[in-house]
């Protein structure tokens, strides 16, 4: 019986979507291949700045989405916002899917987390400890109040991989390869290189705090990342004439489908469809992209609805892996 009714709760929720796309993948992507860089080639560095969203997910297992974490890649450097569950599998796939050599696990130079809740840093050992023993850098991360405890319970994970590795046989590019250096984010400039400038600033998500969301801007490309928020006016204010606004949502019919608590709990720490719309109305971006969508069982495509009564812009629901490059170069 108690069988039966989960069947019946799955098949309530249930929302079904073809693997082909995986299986494709598999089918032409070379695998176990092993790579370092030096420096990035000179097409590296001409490259149009890119955005590839490694994962759209949320703390939901999902076969479809890997949890949240958005790559921005601008003159041969990988730049991670947030580093849920897969992304840095979903990094290997875009690496070979859109050849950008800095997706390389092991290549990637940052991650910025915008606050610690789990499903934005499962992948961080996963991120710093791939293959740490070729990165000549270690991970450079960036994370609220909290970061400095995460990257010291880290070392005590990989402790006695470090042990074997370096007082062994294996040849070792970097003895602190697999120590992650790590930055408290306070609000305002992040990292200044060249033309690009990545900027902190505090959102509202709940009682967890401090939460950021994040604006980069190159030569070539603006860009905001939500992170996780309920409604914020400064995300309107940071996102006025943004090429790119990647934002997170809840869907208005799915919240309805939560328990009472469930709903204060959302209502409080997450953006519903109708809200977001409205902060799109003053923010204007170039292009709305959705991700980090919560459904509870609507379909995803509900959410494109809601916003669209609303807001007349253009509106897009990410998949995993999908890219976004500048047209301006
Ligand atoms: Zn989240
Ligand atoms: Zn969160």
């Amino acid at each position: 019986m108690p069988g039966i009714l989960v069947a019946a709760i799955s098949l309530l929720f249930l929302s079904c979507r073809s693997l082909t796309s995986i299986d494709d993948h598999a089918l032409v992507l070379p695998s176990a291949r092993i790579e370092t860089r030096q420096a990035p080639a000179a097409d590296e560095l001409s490259s149009p700045t890119r955005v590839v969203v490694l994962g759209t997910g949320t703390p939901i297992p999902d076969a479809f989405r890997a949890g949240p974490s958005i790559a921005v890649i601008h003159k041969g450097e990988s730049y991670l916002f947030d580093a849920g569950a897969g992304a840095v599998r979903q990094a290997t796939i875009a690496r070979y899917k859109y050849d950008i050599p800095s997706l390389y696990p092991s290549e990637i130079c940052c991650v910025f987390l915008s606050h610690l809740h789990s499903d934005h840093t499962l992948d961080l050992s996963e991120l710093a400890h791939t293959l740490w023993w070729r990165r000549s850098e270690s991970l450079q991360a960036w994370g609220p109040a909290g970061i400095e405890r995460m990257a010291n319970a880290l070392l005590e994970l990989i402790a006695a991989d470090a042990d074997f590795r370096i007082n062994g046989l294996q040849p070792v590019a970097n003895p602190d390869g697999y120590k992650i250096q790590h930055h408290t984010i306070r609000p305002g400039t992040l990292l200044e290189k060249d033309d690009l400038l990545i900027e902190a600033f505090v959102v509202n998500h709940g009682d967890i705090e401090p939460a950021y969301g994040f604006k980069v801007t190159t030569d070539d490309l603006s860009l905001v990342i939500s992170g996780d928020t309920a409604y914020s006016e400064v995300i309107a204010e940071k996102s006025q004439g943004v090429d790119l606004l990647f934002h997170e949502v809840i869907s208005r019919q799915g919240l309805e489908r939560n328990s009472p608590d469930f709903q204060r709990y959302h209502n409080s720490v997450h953006t519903t469809s109708d809200e977001l719309a409205r902060l799109a109305v003053i923010a204007r971006p170039g292009k709305l992209v959705l991700y980090h969508g919560l459904f509870y069982g609507s379909e995803e495509s509900t959410v494109l609805d809601e916003i669209r009564a609303i807001y007349d812009g253009e509106v897009i629901l990410a998949d995993d892996l999908q890219s976004f490059s500048s047209e301006r170069r």
